[in-house]
């Protein structure tokens, strides 16, 4: 088995801003033995390692001189376990989410449907938790195989030992130390659906579907986003590009003082999660364009790429409207895809 290590690589077709950066060294991975040579072919030569997936949630603002890019392509999806009505699946760090979810619901799943239509693979999701719809992965998620970059050692991961939060993991906090191998799912053939989140009931009920199957949901989603998202095919973006933050009550009674419309929702430690995208286009950046780095006209917490941006553009002004939105509600919004 060799490797097919690329040296200079352009970075443009492996990130969905399509930013234009250098990699010294790039190497796809399909197998957990090729990640062990490309790992110990990265330390005789003095390289640090960056692993990606679908570069979805990556913001690449300078070429990546002495990096060596490990991107995961191992590919599968097994069936571990059925007892009564619940199914244990496994899928490989590599395979590519929304096909994944579609899978599992044609074998009759439920538990991912609100999650379709996501990019990247199945390793990058229990990175930031990924969520969508009110549903996280945390909610179906049964445990996880990942590399210890420190040790070289294998170790399986249980929901607790992930440390889930919103957007947020261990695997997260702690950038580079592991590496997501394979993701065990439990899903079931007659799981809860969850309809009550922005407009997905609605959007079923004008299809005429009182009784929507977990197939239904997912269609219904993916005919919202598309609607609503740019696709990263046609217009250079990495999803939400900020957190949702979460306000005590006197920083919110103070933005209501102002704005009585303002979105908030209570959350369960008495906190008030805002709505990123409202306080963006409150502060009058929809649409806004400086060179071929902006803010979506139709969704204001997504930044996009026109074409030439570069990942330092796109950062600059993803800080000034930090600045504004400090200024303006008093209000600090964190970045939420991965910055290198
Ligand atoms: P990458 O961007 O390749 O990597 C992300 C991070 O994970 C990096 O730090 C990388 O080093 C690390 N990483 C990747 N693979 C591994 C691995 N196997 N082991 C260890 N570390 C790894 N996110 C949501 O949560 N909800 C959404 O609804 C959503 N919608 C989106 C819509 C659009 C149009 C876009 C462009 C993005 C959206 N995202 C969403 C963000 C993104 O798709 C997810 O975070 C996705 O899980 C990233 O997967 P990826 O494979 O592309 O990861
Ligand atoms: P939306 O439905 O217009 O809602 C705007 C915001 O309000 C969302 O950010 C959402 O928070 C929050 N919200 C809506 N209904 C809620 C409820 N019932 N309870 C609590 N919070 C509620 O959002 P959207 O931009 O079109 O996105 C739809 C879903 O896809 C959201 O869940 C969003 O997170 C997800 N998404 C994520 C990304 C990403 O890159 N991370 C990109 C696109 C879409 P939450 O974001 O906390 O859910």
């Amino acid at each position: 088995m060799s490797l097919d290590i690329r040296a200079d690589q352009s970075l443009k077709p492996f990130n969905t801003f399509g930013i234009e950066v250098k990699a010294a060294f790039f190497v796809s991975v399909h197998s957990d033995a090729e990640l062990e040579q490309a790992l110990a072919w990265a330390a005789t030569q003095n390289l640090r390692v960056l692993v990606i997936g679908g570069g979805s949630n990556l913001l690449l603002t300078a070429d990546l001189t002495d990096v060596l890019v490990v991107r995961m392509a191992s590919r599968g999806v097994r069936l571990l376990e059925e007892v009564g009505d619940r199914v244990l699946l496994e899928a490989e760090a590599g395979e590519p989410w929304h096909p994944f979810v579609l899978q599992t619901l044609e074998l009759g799943l439920a538990g991912l449907e609100n999650l379709s239509l996501i990019p990247g693979t199945v390793g990058a999701a229990p990175m930031q938790n990924i969520g969508a719809y009110g549903v996280e992965i945390k909610d179906v998620f049964a445990g996880l195989t990942a590399l210890d970059r420190d040790t070289l050692q294998v170790r399986n991961f249980s929901v607790a030992e992930c440390a889930f939060g919103y957007r947020d993991s261990l695997f997260k906090r702690q950038p580079g130390r592991w590496v997501i191998l394979r993701v065990r799912f439990t899903l079931s053939h007659s799981a809860a659906l969850h309809l009550d989140y922005g407009p997905v009931r609605q959007r079923l009920a004008e299809q005429g579907i009182d009784e929507p199957t977990p197939r239904d949901v997912s269609a219904a989603i993916c005919s919202i986003r598309r609607e609503k998202l740019p696709d990263p095919a046609e217009l250079g973006n990495a999803g939400s590009f900020f957190k949702n933050p979460v306000v005590t009550a006197p920083v919110l009674d103070a933005i209501r003082g102002e704005h009585p419309d303002v979105v908030a929702y209570p959350q369960a430690d008495g906190g008030f999660k805002l709505a990123a995208g409202w306080l963006i286009e409150r502060a009058g950046w929809k649409g806004y364009r400086d060179g071929d780095a902006g803010v979506h006209r139709l969704q204001s917490l997504v930044l996009v790429n026109y074409g030439g941006a570069s990942g330092k553009q796109l950062h600059d002004l993803a800080q000034r409207i930090q600045d504004d939105i400090q200024a303006r509600f008093g209000v600090a919004l964190e970045m939420e895809p991965n910055l290198y």
